[in-house]
């Protein structure tokens, strides 16, 4: 391939880049939009799942509590049997045994107010949280739903020339030097769908900036690759394109 060939080939790619960028950019921000609306979603489904593995843990340590206390409940019984039962014979085993019913029904009393008291507070405020996050949840998705709906009727209105577009792109650059290409995707990450400018009447078209008449003579020649001294993008003589 000449390399005036090679030139026009960039210039086709870019021609192409040029409108599925123009396409793309009918999408407006909604793109944008909904990748910060999912990002806000995420953050409160990361927050209302710490709050419930948070609620769980205080409903599962009260509920151990309960097993506790059951157990505590059943030494006292069994304690209060043996008391009334007559079967404890000196005074010292009598008081041992009295004495454990009293801790037990102490730490019974403990147990419960602590479950109570302490629990209260942060499960009202758990729950007090996880209603508002619920409420801005609704908003976010609702938010959401729009911007995807409005994104996906456009994707359908140029969903088809996208395609097309995308293969013409993909036949294309089967044809172009993979250093020529990554040369071209260098300029286009910068400027996209607009790496190529044509030059006229001495003039660069992707900025406005007159070109020296002897460069303008060797961008004709094309016996190399060009770039526009003020914006960067590759140079092609409009008499390669019409040629
Ligand atoms: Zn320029």
């Amino acid at each position: 391939m000449s390399m005036k060939e090679r030139i026009l080939q960039l210039y086709k790619l870019n021609r192409i880049d040029r409108e599925l960028h123009e396409l793309i950019s009918l999408r407006g921000d909604i793109p944008a939009k909904i990748e910060d609306l999912s990002s806000e979603k995420n953050q409160h489904d990361e927050r209302a799942n710490a709050l419930r593995a948070e609620l769980d843990a205080i409903v599962s340590a009260e509920s151990n509590v309960q097993t506790e206390n059951d157990h505590l409940l059943e030494k006292i019984e069994k304690n209060d049997e043996m008391l009334r039962s007559g079967a404890v014979k000196s005074n010292k085993e009598y008081d041992a045994l009295a004495k454990e019913i009293e801790d037990a029904t102490n730490k019974i009393k403990d147990n419960e107010k602590a479950a109570k008291e302490d629990n209260s507070a942060r499960k009202a405020a758990i729950e007090n949280e996880l209603v508002l996050i619920a409420g801005q949840l609704e908003e976010v998705n609702v938010e959401l739903d729009q911007n995807l709906k409005e994104l996906e009727e456009l994707t359908k209105q140029t969903g088809e020339e996208e395609t097309d577009l995308n293969a013409q792109r993909e036949e294309i650059i089967k044809s172009i030097d993979p250093e020529d290409l990554a040369y071209y995707e260098r300029i286009s990450s910068v400027k996209y769908g607009e790496a190529v400018a044509v030059v006229r009447k001495g003039s660069c078209l992707g900025c406005y900036s007159s070109i020296p008449p002897q460069k303008a003579i060797e961008i004709r020649t094309a016996d190399k690759f060009y770039s526009c001294e003020s914006c960067g993008r590759i140079l092609i003589a409009e008499e390669i394109i019409t040629a």
